[in-house]
C-alpha cells in the first residue's frame, strides 16, 4: 500500500524510524502546531464555539461568522456550510471555500447506539419541518442529518434536542465521533453481551470532555456484542466486538486501527479480553493513545490506522497496558467471524418474545415529515423504541405478534420496506453534490434509481448484493468494503465531455470477506448507465454462481 508521503507500507508492518522533526505527537514532544487545524484547536478549544454560536453568531447572522470558527470549530457542535446550489462537480476542486459554500448549514444529531425513542424521533422530525425544509437522512453511523439550517435557528434546535436528551455535541470534529451501537443490544435472543451500558458510559463520561477534545482526527467507535458483528467494527479507530471467554464469560474482543478513505486498512486485534465494566476505561486508555502519539504534521496520516500500521498490535498494547491502564489486560481469544454483517431488516424475535421489525429506506433518505410519521405509527403498534443502523436502516422494536404485519403494512405507506429481499436493501449511498462541498456527482437519487430499475427487471433478491455509492474519493459510504464500490467522478461521456460517472471497485466485504474492492483499471462507468451496468454484473453471478456462492471476492 502506498501512503501519500510516497511510503510502501502494508497494514501491521513494525515501527520504523520517522523522521527528525516528528509527526507532531504530543507525547514525543512535538507539541507546536504544525499545520493550520492543529493551530485552530490550539488556539481555543473547539468546543468553546457553542458559547459564541449562542450568545453572537445566531445573534448577528452568518456574515458575523469568524472563519475559523465556520471552517473549523463549528464542526465540533456537528455543524458543516453547506454547498451552494448548482455548483457542478467539475468545480469543486477549483474554487475557494468561501465560493463553495452556502448560508446554510448541514446539522447532524448524534444518536449514539442508535437508540431513540418515538418522542425523540417526533422531535427530530419536527425540527426538520419547521427549521430544515422537511430534510432528514439517516447515515451509515447511526445519526441523522439535516440540512437548510440557519445559523439563527441553532439556539432553539439545541434547547428542543436537550428536552429530549440529544446532543449534536461533538458529532463532526477532530474528536469522538458518534458511538456506533449494536441495533440490537439488549433485544435480540443471540446476543453475547449487551454493550449499552458501556456506550452510556463513554457518552456520559467522555463526550464533550475537554481532555479528548482535541484529537489529531476523527476518532470513530464501535461496539457490538451481537454474533453478526452489526456495526462494521473492521472499519472503526476502536471496536470492542463480543466475544465469550472460555474462563471469564462474555466481554469484548478489543480491535484498533482500522478505517477507509483514501489509504484504507482492517481494524486490528490487540489479543486482548474487556470485560463490560471496563469498557469504558479501556476506551479511555487507547483514546489517549491516540492523543498522544497520533501523527499531527499531516491531516492524511492523522488518522489512529497509521500509528497502529507503524508500532504494530503488540507495541501497541504495550504502550496502552504500560502508560494509561498501569495494568495487563486479560489475553481473550477472537470471536467467529459471521459470513456478512447483519444488518437486522425483515422481522426478528426478541429475547422477550416480541418482535423487532427492520426496515430500508431508499438510500436512508426519509423526511422531517416521515419520522414523525413513523414516530406516530410505532406508538400505535405499541412500541416506544426504535434504533437506527450502520447500514442506514431503522427498526421498530417490542412489537407483538399480532402487530407485526399492520406495522409493516402502514411503514411500506411511508416508503419503508421490511422485506429483505428487495435491492433497496443493498444500496447504500453518501450525502452527494446535493449538499457536500467535497462532492463530484449526485448519489441519493441515483442510489434510488438504480434500486428502483433493478428491483423492476430482477425482481427480488435471495442473496444481498450490495452497492454503495459516493460521490467523491474520500468512503462515507464504505465502497471499498462494498460487493460493487462505486467512487464519484468525471469520466468521458459519450461524445467525449465529462459526465458524473465512478470508478468501479468490485468484490470488497465485510464478515467472513473482509477485504478491499479491486479497484478495476480503467472501469469506470457514466451515471447514466449505471442501472444497466449494476445489472449486467448482477446478472452474470445470479447466473454462473453455485450453492450458496457469494458476489465473487
Ligand atoms: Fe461528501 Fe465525498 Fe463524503 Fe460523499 S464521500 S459525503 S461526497 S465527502
Amino acid at each position: 500500500m502506498t501512503t501519500t508521503t510516497g511510503e510502501t507500507r502494508t497494514a501491521g508492518a513494525t515501527a520504523r524510524p520517522r523522521r527528525k522533526k516528528g509527526e507532531g505527537q504530543w507525547g514525543l514532544g512535538f507539541r507546536e502546531p504544525l499545520n493550520a487545524n492543529e493551530q485552530q484547536k490550539k488556539d481555543d478549544n473547539p468546543l468553546n464555539v457553542r458559547g459564541r454560536i449562542e450568545s453572537i453568531y445566531a445573534v448577528h447572522g452568518f456574515d458575523s461568522i469568524d472563519p475559523a470558527d465556520l471552517r473549523g470549530r463549528f464542526r465540533w457542535m456537528g455543524l458543516y456550510t453547506q454547498r451552494r446550489p448548482g455548483i457542478d462537480g467539475g468545480r469543486t476542486a477549483t474554487l475557494e471555500p468561501e465560493q463553495l459554500e452556502d448560508k446554510y448549514f448541514m446539522l447532524r444529531v448524534r444518536i449514539d447506539g442508535g437508540a431513540l425513542t418515538t418522542q425523540q424521533l417526533r422531535v427530530i422530525g419536527q425540527i426538520s419541518v419547521e427549521f430544515a425544509r422537511g430534510t432528514a437522512d439517516i447515515t451509515d453511523r447511526q445519526n441523522i442529518q439535516l440540512h437548510w439550517i440557519r445559523i439563527e435557528d441553532v439556539p432553539e434546535i439545541w434547547r428542543r434536542l436537550d428536552e429530549v436528551g440529544l446532543s449534536t455535541t461533538e458529532a463532526c470534529g477532530d474528536c469522538p465521533r458518534v458511538i456506533l451501537g449494536s441495533p440490537v443490544a439488549g433485544i435480540a435472543a443471540d446476543e453475547i453481551i449487551d454493550p449499552t451500558p458501556a456506550i452510556r458510559e463513554i457518552a456520559e463520561r467522555y463526550i464533550g470532555d475537554p481532555q479528548f477534545s482535541n484529537l489529531p482526527r476523527k476518532y470513530k467507535t464501535a461496539l457490538t456484542g451481537h454474533p453478526l458483528q452489526d456495526v462494521v467494527p473492521e472499519i472503526n479507530d476502536i471496536a470492542f466486538v463480543g466475544v465469550h471467554h472460555p474462563e471469564h464469560g462474555p466481554g469484548f474482543d478489543l480491535w484498533v486501527g482500522g478505517g477507509l478513505s483514501t489509504n484504507p486498512m482492517l481494524a486490528q486485534r490487540l489479543g486482548a479480553w474487556v470485560p463490560l465494566t471496563e469498557v469504558a476505561e479501556v476506551w479511555a486508555g487507547v483514546t489517549g493513545v491516540f492523543r498522544d502519539y497520533g501523527y499531527r504534521r499531516l491531516r492524511t496520516r492523522a488518522r489512529l490506522k497509521f500509528l497502529v500500521a507503524d508500532w504494530g498490535p503488540e507495541k501497541f498494547r504495550q504502550v496502552l497496558e504500560t502508560e494509561y491502564l498501569h495494568r495487563t489486560l486479560i489475553d481473550g481469544p477472537a470471536p467467529a467471524t459471521p459470513d456478512r454483517p447483519g444488518d437486522h431488516v425483515g422481522v426478528n424475535r426478541q429475547q422477550d418474545g416480541r418482535f423487532f421489525v427492520g426496515f430500508s429506506a431508499s438510500a436512508g433518505r426519509v423526511s422531517g415529515e416521515t419520522l414523525v410519521k413513523i414516530a406516530n405509527v410505532t406508538e400505535a403498534h405499541g412500541s416506544s423504541r426504535l434504533r437506527t443502523t450502520p447500514m442506514q436502516k431503522l427498526l421498530v422494536l417490542d412489537v407483538a405478534e399480532d402487530r407485526v404485519d399492520s406495522l409493516i403494512g402502514e411503514m411500506e405507506v411511508l416508503g419503508l420496506s421490511a422485506d429483505p429481499r428487495t435491492w433497496r436493501r443493498s444500496v447504500l449511498a453518501c450525502t452527494g453534490i446535493e449538499y457536500c462541498k467535497l462532492a463530484i456527482v449526485e448519489t441519493k437519487a441515483l442510489a434510488t434509481r438504480v434500486a428502483d430499475e433493478l428491483e423492476k427487471r430482477l425482481g427480488a433478491l435471495d442473496s444481498p448484493i450490495t452497492v454503495n455509492i459516493n460521490g467523491c474519493p474520500n468512503s462515507c459510504a464504505r465502497i471499498q468494503v462494498a460487493d460493487i464500490g462505486l467512487k464519484g467522478q468525471l469520466v468521458p461521456g459519450p461524445d467525449g465531455e465529462p459526465v458524473e460517472g465512478f470508478q468501479v471497485h468490485l468484490g470488497g466485504g465485510l464478515g467472513l470477506d473482509a477485504g478491499f474492492g479491486r479497484k478495476l483499471r480503467g472501469h469506470k462507468v457514466t451515471a447514466a448507465e449505471l442501472p444497466d451496468y449494476v445489472e449486467r454484473l448482477a446478472r452474470n453471478y445470479l447466473d454462473g454462481r453455485r450453492d450458496g456462492e457469494r458476489f465473487p471476492q
